[in-house]
């Protein structure tokens, strides 16, 4: 199988350093290999989303001196697929609608809880037995996690990534206290979740290593959990290390300061990019 990975950042807000870690990493280890890179937009966070991101992407990844294959998937353009897929885990009795507010679940998990003790702030069910029957505008989509864990022998994953590198078995206790029953979409189909989108379009699009901070570690095994579901193959992982500001804190989208579009500005060359992210 072509190694191929992918970039696949949401455009809402400058590429920042960390970003330029995954891109140049996920891009050196696809050259070394002899395989694919895929650029892929996730837009589906329709309220951030912006083109004008979405242009500053293109062209901070060019300047980095990146390519791509054409055309560039959006994901704004797939959410029928993204639907097959929640209709796919409904007709399994594995989601449920909830009209939980954030002061709902709080005010859940304020009182005395029974059962197992659940991770903090992990949701505590109580919409968990009503029927899709009853899904009303608004409503938010989640996985019934105890009933996904049941339905399917636990899969694993290989990680690449030097800080947890080796083989990880989903652990269906760990799945239910520390994850839970996660929001994948709402009802209105434009409104599906970054977790859910990005492992149907990694199927789709043929990804056999994902390369992305280490942030997103614990996500991993939601995802893995969600392609065991939907049948989907699942790819390595490499998580890398993460770029932090000066005190030590992990960049994030409205750390303008790190952006790549300002180090150009100020004259810094790709090559020094590469240096500050430590490849
Ligand atoms: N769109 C996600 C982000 O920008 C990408 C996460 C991933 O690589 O899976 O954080």
């Amino acid at each position: 199988m072509t190694f191929t990975t992918r970039f696949a950042p949401s455009p809402t807000g400058p590429l920042h350093l960390g970003h330029a870690c995954s891109a140049l990493l996920a891009h050196d280890m696809a050259c070394a290999a002899g395989g694919r890179f895929v650029l892929r937009i996730e837009d589906t966070d329709t309220s951030r989303a912006r083109p004008q991101w979405e242009e500053l992407i293109y062209k901070d990844l060019a300047w980095l001196g990146l390519t791509w294959e054409e055309p560039v998937l959006r994901q704004s353009d797939q959410l029928e697929l993204y639907h097959e897929a929640l209709t796919q885990l409904a007709q399994r009795g594995l989601i449920f609608p909830c009209s939980c507010r954030r002061r709902d679940i709080r005010a859940a998990l304020s009182a005395p809880q029974e059962g197992a003790k659940l991770a903090p702030g992990i949701y505590p069910g109580t919409c968990r037995n009503r029927p899709m029957s009853d899904r009303k505008p608004g409503d938010a989509l989640r996985l019934n996690m105890g009933a996904a864990v049941q339905s399917l022998d636990m899969p694993g994953f290989t990680e690449l990534g030097a800080a947890h590198a080796g083989q990880h078995q989903l652990d269906p206790d760990r799945l239910i206290i520390e994850i839970g029953d996660a929001v994948l979409g709402r009802i209105e189909l434009e409104t599906v979740s970054y977790v859910l989108a990005s492992v149907v379009d990694d199927a789709a699009q043929g990804i056999t290593c994902i390369i992305r901070g280490k942030d997103l570690f614990q996500i991993t095994f939601l995802q893995v959990l969600l392609q065991g579901l939907l049948n989907l193959p699942t790819p390595d992982y490499h998580h890398h290390h993460l770029i932090r500001d000066d005190q030590g804190k992990r960049l994030a989208k409205r750390d303008d300061a790190r952006a790549i579009a300002k180090y150009r500005a100020e004259g810094a060359t790709p090559q020094d990019i590469r240096q500050m992210v430590g490849l």
